[in-house]
């Protein structure tokens, strides 16, 4: 996503323009990628510039709260952004820490439990977990 198309699509969303949200925007939307925090914040310094690590989360937050971006959340201390927010799911590997999506027409939900009274159904996000086979 270009730079004019980032600023277009924060505007359509309500999200207030600042350089620093274009910035990352132009990072997380520049090819489909779920990336960290860390990672956005390292490519911005590569393209010489500079922005606070919470001013990233915030942003980052922000972005999912409108639905322009998902956060996967693969355990308590690590969060990847998705700029792909059409419906799938992810295999996590442990050992390498890559996240790869997973077509959503593979996998075929078959029996669900009563949701709880009160609530709606708002998203299934399957992340499965694996790891590398061990050597024996
Ligand atoms: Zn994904």
């Amino acid at each position: 996503m270009q730079r004019e198309e980032v600023v277009r699509v924060l505007g359509r969303n309500g999200i207030t323009i600042t350089p620093q949200r274009v910035e990352v925007g132009e990072v997380l939307f520049s090819r489909a990628q779920h990336v960290s925090a860390e990672q956005i914040i390292d490519e911005i310094k590569q393209h010489g510039k500079s922005v606070s690590k919470a001013t990233v989360y915030n942003t980052l937050n922000r972005f999912v709260a409108k639905g322009i971006a998902k956060a996967v959340h693969v355990n308590p201390e690590r969060t990847f952004y998705d700029s792909v927010i059409t419906y799938h799911h992810h295999f996590y590997n442990e050992d390498t820490h890559e996240i790869t999506d997973i077509d959503p027409a593979s996998l075929v939900i078959q029996q669900m439990p009563e949701i709880p009274p009160g609530t709606e159904l708002q998203d299934i996000e399957v992340v499965i977990h694996v790891r590398n086979k061990q050597d024996i």
